[in-house]
């Protein structure tokens, strides 16, 4: 069987942010998934909310960040950038931090011994002393009740569709308030369809636009981190998770909210002018009717769609991931579905890591972006490293190969 220090579940930005720091630092690491798959699944023509600097992987400046990649590529890359261009960059870094990769999806993982066993779909196994989750919110979509009810062409959820173009000439109703809803909006609508936003909220957020940093000049960084997560203040805050992470639970769970609170980016509104958005609005009851699906609001209106598409979110909880051994998933101590983590996002089973959004609150909302990666690839690294002065490592016995 192969045998690694350290395996790495997920090709994402988190995942490979950690394979180059702990690489670098001169470990032996296996990183398994397919490199930036989730990327991949989102509808064609998003945007990233993300400006250039907090979409750097691993590290805000340097030779593999945003900045490396348009010097080494010459590619031109604005403050704003398209998915398109951010799923470039991030096979750039992969194929410089992992070009090894094993694209195998991992179908369990369990506690052994002398560490971890993991099994791929092809039946083979890896054994691994150490092991870093990094694998992404891809099986925590919010589903509603009412959107498993109803039968998925009348209903669905924004994670299930990476073209809208089926939608062309339909009406839909969107349901959320965030950047997923509203980008959403704005691609059918460009896309000559019929749309709708109803949110729940009692107004609809957008994030400030560039004016407003830049109108802080020199002094912008001091109020604005380049993590880009959050308003001015916050950001400051919220970008220093070792510190953040100490804050009393009430106060860092409020300020953490206001961090994310769903809101659009500013270059939104410009594309949103023709869409209706209603604020407010609660669907109380959705009834499939000739083919189409009749609503019912909180206000007393309804409305007669072909679809209904539900832009509500994720809900992180690690017992969703499919490869976690029950027996393993129950000795993790968790709160609301994520595990609580010590120093360098370790679990509490000794040498389990959790990266990204489970991260979140242990270490605050910039663990749910691309930005965080440049902090969790620096405390594991230093982790592992801490841990490895007190217990040396074995020598391994066989490299796993790709
Ligand atoms: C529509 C949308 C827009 C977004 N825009 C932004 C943005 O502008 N900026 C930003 O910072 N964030 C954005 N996000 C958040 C984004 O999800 C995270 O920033 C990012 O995905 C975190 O990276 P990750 O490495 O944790 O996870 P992912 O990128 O999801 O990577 C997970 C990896 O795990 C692998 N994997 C999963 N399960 C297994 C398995 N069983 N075996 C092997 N491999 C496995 C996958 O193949 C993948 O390689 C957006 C999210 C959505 C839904």
């Amino acid at each position: 069987m192969d045998e690694t220090e350290i395996a790495v579940i997920g090709a994402g930005p988190h995942g490979l942010g950690a394979t180059e720091r702990l690489r670098a630092a001169g470990r032996e690491v296996c990183v398994i998934g397919d490199p930036m798959s989730f990327w991949h699944t989102m509808p064609q023509g998003l945007w990233m909310r993300s400006r250039r600097n907090g979409s750097s992987i691993g590290e805000v400046t340097g030779p593999l960040s945003m900045e490396g990649y348009t010097e080494d590529t010459q590619a031109v890359v604005e403050r704003h950038l398209s998915l398109e261009t951010f799923i470039e960059y991030g096979h750039w870094y992969q194929q410089r931090v992992a070009p090894d990769v094993i694209r195998r999806q991992v179908v369990h993982l369990e506690r052994t011994d002398a560490g971890f066993q993991l099994t791929f779909n092809d039946g083979t196994h890896l054994r691994a002393g150490r092991v870093l989750v990094a694998a992404g919110i891809a099986e925590f979509t919010r589903r509603p009740a009412m959107l498993r009810d109803l039968p998925s062409d009348l209903a669905s959820h924004v994670a299930d569709h990476g073209d809208y173009e089926p939608f062309r000439g339909k009406s839909v109703a969107i349901i959320g308030a965030g950047q997923s809803a509203l980008e959403s909006a704005a691609l059918m609508h460009e896309g000559g369809v019929d749309v709708e936003v109803l949110a729940r909220q009692p107004q609809v957020h957008y994030l400030h636009g560039d004016g407003l940093i830049d109108g802080l000049g020199r002094f912008s960084p001091l109020f604005y981190a380049p993590t880009d997560v959050g308003p001015i203040g916050i950001s400051r805050l919220v970008a220093t998770p070792e510190v953040f992470r100490r804050f009393p639970r009430p106060i860092f769970d409020v300020i953490a909210a206001r961090a994310i609170r769903p809101a659009g980016a500013s270059w939104l509104k410009p594309r949103l002018p023709n869409v209706p958005i209603t604020p407010g609005a609660v669907v109380k009851s959705a009834v499939p009717n000739q083919g189409k699906l009749d609503l019912e609001l909180s206000d007393g209106t309804r409305r007669r769609v072909d679809h209904l598409l539900f832009a509500t979110g994720y809900d992180v909880d690690i017992r969703r991931y499919p490869f976690l051994d029950k027996t393993l998933a129950d000795q993790v101590r968790c709160a609301d579905g994520y595990p609580i983590l010590k120093r360098g996002l370790e679990s509490s089973v000794p040498r389990l890591h959790f990266l990204g959004a489970p991260a979140a609150r242990s270490y605050g909302p910039v663990m749910r972006f691309v930005a965080g990666s440049w902090f969790s690839s620096k405390a594991v690294a230093k982790t592992v490293a801490a841990q490895d002065r007190r217990t040396p490592r074995r020598a391994p016995r066989h490299q796993a190969v790709a």
